[in-house]
């Protein structure tokens, strides 16, 4: 009753914005916003519509003033509660705000509301010969709004990329009704990444600007039957070995199809156990049948005892119509699906999937299995009748279970489907309480008043009896020891410390060269993982060693070739293709802490996108120690279209950087006393250690530097063109 006093006080206002007709506060009106895809339930105090974008920002600061919290909400599809609204407040429907404003095919890109459904985009781009790469099984009805909000993925985000490595801009208001644009062209850390997956608790999406990728000429898709699901993951596995990269590799097994048997006709023998489908696309007809053969060949190899071909856009559809019906499938069976979204490393899914088959026979439920099994993300869909409370626990005990295998095998407890407010304990056993209470402080920066979505994704009591042992990076040598003491005791002291890579001629112009923390020495692989196409490697390996080193073992990473380091590479953003190979970085901040971000899986959504936020970070949020990056079986640079590289007019360096205002809140969460890199931060250049003279000089050296990379590219590019 008081909630709802607290919404009367300002609906008068609100009306005036949104009209009185988009402001519903019926019980019964309520009640239909009281749920989601999820499991959770709580009744909001209001919900507001809107007809235009430009209605949101007046509506938050009203919302704000008055302390009362709220929430986007689009289709609700999320599956982990990101739309209830836990501290009851209002939800802000933005569905009817689905305009697509352009599709423009000379700059490859689509400005959009956040309202558009995801199916509708691409029914449009169809026309113009594009598509927008992420393309989740909900895809019908999900929005794109809904899609940043989670950093959604789906079966092609396997070859192109998640919804972070497919926007180039985004316009959002945050909680305190700023309106503000972030780009991926921004000088400094990557707020926009930082932002996408951060389930409306950073701020609210209006407008966005997808990076549009021209059709393939021909794309064709394969099915294969295997009799155990071990021989269905090996055939995955090798698949990717042999530098085939399908633009969907997903599989399903014996229970979901049994499932769909109702509404759709299978084609698979009885006996199999588990299904792949791969889809291939390529613009040349001979290549992509060759590599059909291959796959075929792979298959055959891996005990398959069925194999198709489809040679028809509705024999296509028809086979995706399986994978893209099992839940529905499964809801048909029981009022309720648990669908968890736990995800490892990819040579990992065999004992994840024995494991999590164990669980669920102990628990006695029935659960189908559907997996990403390119991106190692697994998705056990149990279904359950939550009017039977004891059932209801156990199935959400067996699901805590299924993300603590994840966790155990190095994975994480979501790939795509966001922490909401059901994997929020989970997020206890995958961080240590230090990295949690950096999240928060995060959420703060953006939302001091804990307003927007308040009370996901970070759990509200940290729990520090972790029951498993949360990853962390510790000191395990000389290097990293004696550079741990000497930042904590500069914390200490209050001494500035520059962050460098290597080689830097920075070194003569510095009055105090104890002021210099050069990392140049923390150059060495730490895990070179050949089954999973992983490399995890010290900051301070200079990128020329690190392709030398793994091109000896045939790997390959999708980096230019330059001259500097890996960390400074990543922290100067020097190479934007870097977003889409960066998995994992462990980080020291400037009192001395260190935290593990990301890892070793493709995918990963859980918690604030710490890893793409220090692309950019240029040092001055902490030290990225080592970083994990995705390789490849073949050196594929040549055939990123759209990653160029670097240009000095595109991307120039940190000399031009004026942070604004949630830089510069961000860099208080990671560094308060302003030690690393301070310059970059001061309100006065001339107290800094560093010295004006010595500013001029860096930046002089640094756009020499560039002006040298980018000769550098332009001759790597004219070698292409070759
Ligand atoms: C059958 C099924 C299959 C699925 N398959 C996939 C899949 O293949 N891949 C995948 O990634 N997911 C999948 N999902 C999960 C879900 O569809 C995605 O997370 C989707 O992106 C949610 O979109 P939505 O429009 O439903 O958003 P909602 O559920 O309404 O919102 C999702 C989150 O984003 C926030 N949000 C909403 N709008 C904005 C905005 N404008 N700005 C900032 N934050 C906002 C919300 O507060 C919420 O936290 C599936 C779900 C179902 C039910």
């Amino acid at each position: 009753m008081f909630k709802k006093k607290r919404f009367i006080a300002v609906e008068e206002k609100i009306a005036g914005i949104t009209g009185k007709n988009n402001i519903y506060s019926d019980d019964i009106e309520l009640m239909a916003y009281s749920y989601d895809a999820g499991i959770s339930k709580a009744i909001p105090e209001a919900v507001i519509s809107f007809d235009n974008i430009n209605q949101i920002a007046p509506v938050i600061k009203i919302l704000y003033q008055a302390r009362i919290p709220f929430l986007p909400r689009l289709a609700g599809t999320n599956l982990s509660g990101g739309t209830i609204p836990l501290k009851s407040g209002v939800i802000l429907n933005l569905s009817r705000l689905n305009k697509i404003y352009q599709i423009d095919t000379t700059n490859n890109i689509a400005v959009v509301e956040p309202g558009a459904v995801n199916i509708n985009l691409q029914k449009e781009l169809e026309k113009f010969g594009y598509f927008y790469a992420p393309d989740p099984s909900s895809q019908k009805v999900c929005t794109i709004g809904g899609n940043i909000g989670e950093n959604a993925g789906g079966p092609q985000c396997l070859k192109y990329g998640v919804t972070s490595n497919n926007i180039a801009k985004l316009q959002i208001i945050t909680p305190e009704g700023d309106e503000i644009t972030l780009s991926e062209n921004d000088i400094g850390p990557d707020l926009m990444s930082l932002f996408i997956g951060s389930e409306g608790t950073l701020g609210i999406a209006i407008k966005a600007w997808l990076k549009i990728i021209p059709k393939p000429k021909i794309i064709k898709t394969c099915t294969a039957a295997f009799l155990t699901i071990e021989d269905s993951i090996n055939a995955a596995t090798k698949i990717i070995e042999a530098g085939i990269m399908p633009r969907a590799l997903e599989a399903m097994d014996k229970t979901c199809v049994d499932a769909s048997k109702n509404i759709i006709k299978s084609p698979y023998p009885e006996e199999s156990e588990a299904m792949l489908i791969i889809e291939l696309d390529c613009d040349y007809e001979n290549k992509l049948e060759e590599e059909i053969q291959q796959v075929k060949h792979i298959c055959d190899n891996c005990f398959s005892n069925f194999f198709r071909i489809a040679n028809t856009e509705t024999e296509s559809e028809a086979l995706w119509a399986i994978r893209k019906g099992a839940y529905p499938a499964m809801a048909r069976l029981a009022p309720n699906v648990l669908v968890e979204d736990g995800v490892v490393p990819r040579p990992k899914l065999p004992e994840a999937l024995k494991k999590i088959k164990t669980v669920i026979n102990e628990y006695n439920l029935k659960a189908s299995i559907l997996f990403h099994a390119g991106d190692g993300n697994i998705h056990p869909n149990i279904i359950f009748d939550e009017r039977d409370i004891k059932k209801v626990k156990i199935v959400k005990k067996a699901g805590y279970e299924i993300l603590k295998i994840c966790i155990d095998l190095g994975g994480s407890i979501s790939g795509e489907h966001g922490i909401g407010i059901e994997k929020r304990v989970a997020m206890n056993w995958l961080y240590p309480t230090a990295t949690l209470e950096l999240f928060q402080k995060i959420k703060k920066s953006f939302d001091p008043e804990n307003l927007s979505n308040p009370d996901k994704i970070v759990p509200v009591s940290l729990d520090s009896r972790k029951t498993i042992s949360s990853k962390k990076y510790s000191p395990d040598n000389k290097i990293l020891t004696n550079l741990l003491n000497e930042v904590k005791s500069k914390y200490r002291e209050g001494v500035e410390s520059i962050i460098i890579g290597s080689n830097s001629n920075l070194n003569k112009n510095i009055k105090s060269k104890s002021n210099i923390l050069k990392l140049d020495e923390l150059s060495e692989i730490i895990d070179l993982d050949r089954e999973n196409f992983t490399v995890k490697a010290e900051a301070g390996i200079k990128i020329s060693r690190l392709k030398e080193l793994l091109k000896a073992s045939k790997l390959y990473p999708a980096l230019p070739d330059y001259k500097g380091t890996l960390g400074g590479l990543i922290a100067a953003n020097h190479f934007k293709g870097i977003k889409d190979i960066l998995l994992g970085i462990d980080i020291m901040t400037s009192n001395g802490e260190i935290h593990s971000f990301g890892g070793k899986t493709l995918k990963n959504v859980a918690g604030y996108d710490v890893v793409k936020l220090f692309i950019g970070s240029m040092g001055a949020y902490g030290i990225i120690l080592n970083a994990t990056i995705k390789l490849d079986s073949k050196n594929r640079l040549k055939d990123i279209k759209t990653k160029e590289p670097n240009t000095v007019e595109k991307n120039p360096f940190f000399f031009d950087f004026k942070p604004g205002k949630y830089q510069k809140r961000l860099k208080n969460v990671f560094d308060p006393k302003n030690l690393f890199n301070s310059w970059l931060y001061g309100d006065n250049q001339n107290e800094s250690e560093i010295g004006k003279e010595n500013i001029f000089s860096f930046k002089e050296y640094a756009l020499d530097k560039l002006h040298k990379q980018n000769e550098l590219f332009k001759l790597d590019g004219q070698n292409k063109n070759k």
